[in-house]
């Protein structure tokens, strides 16, 4: 039973495909849209196209960025030998918010998970490799400590321990399942200071 006209459940449909927005969040922002003035409404939607055609992998760590190479690995006064691997930008983001981390980052945008699928091949991996044929000496592995993240950590230490780089994992006290970007910053720093070699 269609209650709203088309369009509108077109737009209710869309936003609630949308990650952690249920039915009901779905029916209240699509009315709130159309209850905007038109101009706030194209800025909303120029605004969204604009970052999805914009935004791209740097083509070092692989992290989202508007440029061919991001800041951080632009930068010279990073510590290009220490990789921290991370799932997502959003961890990036966590550990940059600290102050305390100056080495690069390798971003995997995903984590080992046998249960959903997801592979060594479906994740970031194999660019991480090919950095680690330049000058690296630590890779920091910073997953999750969710059971994917731990998975992924085990996998990509038995990849690097051959080639005999530094591997380490940051200390537990990041809570199991957390997902790193909710974690405060001291927690977070007190991790990377009592990492420890895999
Ligand atoms: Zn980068």
């Amino acid at each position: 039973m269609n209650y709203y006209s088309e369009q509108i459940s077109k737009l209710i449909e869309e936003l609630s495909s949308l990650p952690g927005i249920g039915s009901k969040s779905a029916q209240r922002l699509a009315f709130h849209i159309i209850g905007m003035p038109q101009e706030r409404v194209e800025r909303l939607s120029n605004v969204i196209v604009e970052a999805k055609r914009k935004v791209r992998y740097c083509k070092c760590c692989q992290t989202l960025t508007d440029r061919d190479i991001c800041p951080i690995c632009a930068s010279e006064k990073r510590d290009h030998k220490t990789i921290m691997v991370v799932e997502n930008t959003r961890d990036l983001a966590a550990y940059e918010k600290t102050q305390k981390y100056n080495g690069v980052y390798h971003v995997l945008h995903g984590a080992i998970s046998p249960m959903l699928g997801i592979g060594p091949a479906d994740i970031r991996l194999k660019e991480l490799m090919v950095r680690l044929q330049g000058d690296v000496s630590e890779v920091i592995i910073a997953t999750n400590s969710s059971l994917e993240g731990e998975t992924t950590a085990m996998y990509i230490s038995k990849l690097i321990k051959p080639i005999g780089i530094l591997c380490t994992r940051i200390a537990n006290g990041v809570p199991v399942g957390g997902d790193l970007e909710y974690i405060d910053e001291v927690t977070l720093t007190r991790a990377l200071d009592g990492r420890k070699e895999l």
